[in-house]
Formats: C-alpha cells, sequence, structure tokens
C-alpha cells in the first residue's frame, strides 16, 4: 500500500505496512447446525396432546400463535380434532391493574388448586404485547413455584396485535389445554377495560383483584369490570393495611348490592386476603368451588358455555371478513387514497366506505 508519510517531505518518518488482520471467526470453529425443530404432522400433534406431553403441546400453541398461513392451517386441524377431548375443566380469568399481585397470587392460588391433584394451565392475554414486545402477563418467572411444578404451564400472551387476534389466539390455546389433561385452565389479564371482555367470554368464573385504597378505590374501576366479576378479592391484607382492605371490601359489597342479580343467580362475593402472605387463601377457593357447584346445579355453567361458543363463532366471522378486506391489494392501495380524499373533504366517510366496499364485492365475483 502507499503511505504518503514515507515520501520525502516527511523526512524521519515511517510507517511499515502492516500486516492482514485474522479474520474474527476463530477458524477451527466447527459451525454446527441448530437441530431442526422437527416438524409433527397433524395427528402426530393431536396424539402427543392427547398424551399430555408438554413438548408437543408447547408447539402445538406456537402453531396456534404463529401468523403464517400453513401454520395457521395445520393449527386448526389440530385443534379441530383435539376439540372433541377439550371442555372438561374449570376456566378461570383473573385480572387486575400492574401491581396488584396477580402473579404472587397466581402461584399461590395455582399450588392451591393442584394440592387436590390435577394439572393446571396459566394462559394470558395482553394486547400490548406486541408494542412493547413480549408480554410481562403469564410469565413463567414471575411465578417462582408454579414455574417448577411439575403439573403446571404457564405460557404468556400471545402478541397477535389486534386484541381479538390476542383473545382467539388463548381461547384455542385453551382447548389444546384441555385436550392435554389440563383440567385447571387460568387466564391472566392485565385491569384495564377491553382484555377483560375477551377474557370473559371464555372462563367459567371471573376473579377481579383490587387493592385498597384511599377510600375512593370504587372510582378508578368501571362499573362494566365490575359487573363481569364473580368473585372480587383485595389482596395485601397483611401488615397495617388489614383494616383498610376490609374498609375496600365493604365499600365493593354495598356497591355490588346496587347491581341488578347477574344471569347467572350468583351474587359476587368480595373477600380480602395477603397473596405474599398466603392468608385467606383457602376462603377464596371454597368461594370459587361454591360458584361451579352452583351454575352447574342451576344449567348456568352449560349455558354460559353455550353462549361463548356462539359468541366466537362470530367474532371468527368477524375476524376473518375484516382481514380478508384490509388485506386485499386492491383494498390496500385504495385505502390511503380514499382516507386523504376523506381528510380533504372531497368525500363523506360514507361514501368513501361504500366505494371501497363496493370494489371489495366486485373483486369477490
Ligand atoms: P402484578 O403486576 O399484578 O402481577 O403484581 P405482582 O404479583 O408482581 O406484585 C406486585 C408487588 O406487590 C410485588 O412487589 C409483590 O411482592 C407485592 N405483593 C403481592 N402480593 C402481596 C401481598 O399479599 N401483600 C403485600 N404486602 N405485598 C404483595
Amino acid at each position: 500500500m502507499e503511505h504518503p508519510e514515507n515520501s520525502e517531505e516527511y523526512k524521519g518518518l515511517t510507517v511499515n505496512a502492516g500486516i492482514e488482520q485474522p479474520s474474527i471467526v476463530n477458524p477451527y470453529l466447527k459451525l454446527r447446525k441448530k437441530p431442526k425443530r422437527r416438524e409433527f404432522t397433524v395427528d402426530e400433534y393431536v396424539q402427543g396432546i392427547v398424551q399430555g406431553n408438554m413438548t408437543v403441546l408447547s408447539q402445538a400453541v406456537t402453531l396456534v400463535e404463529s401468523t403464517k398461513p400453513e401454520h395457521q392451517a395445520i393449527a386448526q386441524e389440530v385443534i379441530e380434532k383435539c376439540l372433541p377431548y377439550a371442555g372438561n375443566s374449570v376456566r378461570i380469568g383473573i385480572s387486575g391493574v400492574p401491581g396488584a399481585g396477580k402473579s404472587t397470587s397466581i402461584d399461590v392460588f395455582g399450588l392451591h388448586v393442584l394440592e387436590k391433584g390435577g394439572k393446571l394451565a396459566v394462559l394470558a392475554i395482553d394486547p400490548s404485547s406486541e408494542r412493547t414486545k413480549g408480554s410481562i402477563l403469564g410469565d413463567k418467572t414471575r411465578m417462582e413455584k408454579l414455574s417448577v411444578h411439575p403439573k403446571a404451564f404457564i405460557r404468556p400472551s400471545p402478541s397477535a396485535g389486534s386484541l381479538g387476534g390476542v383473545a382467539r389466539k388463548t381461547r384455542e390455546t385453551i382447548i389444546l389445554c384441555e385436550a392435554a389433561g389440563f383440567d385447571k385452565i387460568f387466564v391472566e389479564t392485565v385491569g384495564v377495560g377491553q382484555s377483560e371482555t375477551a377474557v370473559h367470554s371464555m372462563v367459567d368464573f371471573f376473579l377481579l383483584i383490587q387493592l385498597a385504597g384511599t377510600g375512593d378505590e370504587l372510582q378508578g374501576i368501571k362499573r362494566g369490570i365490575m359487573e363481569m366479576a364473580d368473585g372480587i378479592v383485595i389482596n395485601k391484607a397483611d401488615g397495617n393495611n388489614i383494616e383498610k382492605a376490609q374498609l375496600a371490601a365493604s365499600h365493593f359489597r354495598n356497591a355490588l348490592h346496587l347491581f341488578p342479580t347477574p344471569d347467572s343467580g350468583w351474587t359476587p362475593k368480595v373477600f380480602t386476603y395477603s397473596g405474599f402472605y398466603g392468608l385467606g387463601i383457602k376462603e377464596i377457593w371454597d368461594m370459587i368451588d361454591e360458584y361451579f357447584v352452583f351454575v352447574k346445579t342451576n344449567g348456568y355453567f352449560e349455558y354460559r358455555r353455550n353462549e361463548q361458543a356462539k359468541y366466537w363463532m362470530y367474532e371468527s366471522i368477524n375476524e376473518h371478513l375484516r382481514d380478508s378486506f384490509y388485506n386485499n391489494p386492491t383494498i390496500e392501495t385504495m385505502l390511503a387514497a380514499k382516507e386523504r380524499d376523506v381528510l380533504n373533504g372531497q368525500v363523506t366517510s360514507f361514501v368513501a366506505a361504500k366505494h371501497l366496499l363496493d370494489t371489495y364485492y366486485q373483486l369477490l365475483k
């Protein structure tokens, strides 16, 4: 290489040519190929799941969560074939704001229900998981004891984008878990509103975790969420917080009295407990057991599941129609232009929508 420093002008300064840099990759390193995960056939998936094989179950759930059409096709077949083995479980939704103590509580609730035998799956619905790159709900590290329990299966929220998509995947995962012999299903969600409705549409019992505040805790919680609850539990009733928690419980009891009796005929109960110290756990679960006896006797259990099945049929139709419309290449290109026209006031929203839909229907012909 030419070194200008070696020219006559710069007497007294010489620069050697230098040596070539060695490769940054160790030449002796043998690149080991990552073992390719074996692809199962639909029947192998179903067989593995029904036999309770956790590895196969996990892989099947990954397929359910995948957005690839070829994965979805297999997943749907697997779900279909698992359906006859599913349904035999109690499904419990657990909701609360961040910090309410969901993971601490699920850890102790989980151990409590597993004492009587059976298997528990903890799933989650967190529509923000795509934005935050991974859900913190249903995260194994947050449930120390359950995560090492051989009879527990913990799966964080799928990050499918829309709440509807996330919820559908969780609902499908419930079917796979049940087929794998999980007779207790917890579905965790953050207490922020819409995700509760989604969870409510797939569980038999909805448990709301609350904290004692300054006496006005009822203000922050939406009436709609309270109306969905089959049980409200006030966490962190320990130390010098016990009295506050009991006061909060009586506020909730009073508020619930003002609501009409739910369709189930079950009056929601309010308890205080401490997830951290494991206090009051038995009382909560005795109440939940009592609920199941109650609704199985009066037929509401069956009714609610049927209603949910109906709801999910319509949800699926809606989702498919929406996807088919918005993913249509012609519509995709037209949308931006139409949006501009609407913003410029050149056409009304309704005319633009009609034009787009008419085009879509024409394309279907
Ligand atoms: P999550 O965000 O709802 O899952 O809440 P966590 O389970 O992570 O709990 C949030 C914080 O509250 C943690 O620091 C817990 O240790 C604490 N915590 C949870 N349950 C209790 C309880 O029963 N009593 C007390 N004092 N603290 C608790």
